[in-house]
């Protein structure tokens, strides 16, 4: 399933989606995000299932656009650092 968090204003969009078929919950991404934008949760789909997804913070995803801005570059750290290619961020 993929999990889209974010908005789109005037400005353009800013989201962040995480495929959950492919995080392992290994933690990489909330390590590398200076912002704690990400963080580690039990999968919201699937009580029952041990291992936990990189979720984004819920006080963080109308603030995109702001809280991303300073990690420059493509892919942005956070997308970069996913050994599983779980993560997008545009
Ligand atoms: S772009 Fe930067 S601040 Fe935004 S979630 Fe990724 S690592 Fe964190
Ligand atoms: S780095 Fe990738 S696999 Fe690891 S917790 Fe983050 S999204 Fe999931």
């Amino acid at each position: 399933m993929i999990l889209r968090f974010g908005y789109a204003d005037g400005s353009g969009e800013f989201y962040i989606t995480l495929d959950s078929e492919k995080c392992d919950g290994c933690g990489v991404c909330v390590e590398v995000c200076p912002k704690g934008v990400l963080f580690l949760a039990p999968n919201p789909f699937d009580p029952l299932e041990e291992v936990p997804l990189a979720l984004v913070r819920e006080d963080a995803r109308n603030r995109l656009k702001y809280l991303c801005v300073l990690c420059k570059g493509s892919p942005k750290p956070c997308v970069a650092s996913c050994p599983n290619g779980a993560l997008e961020h545009f």
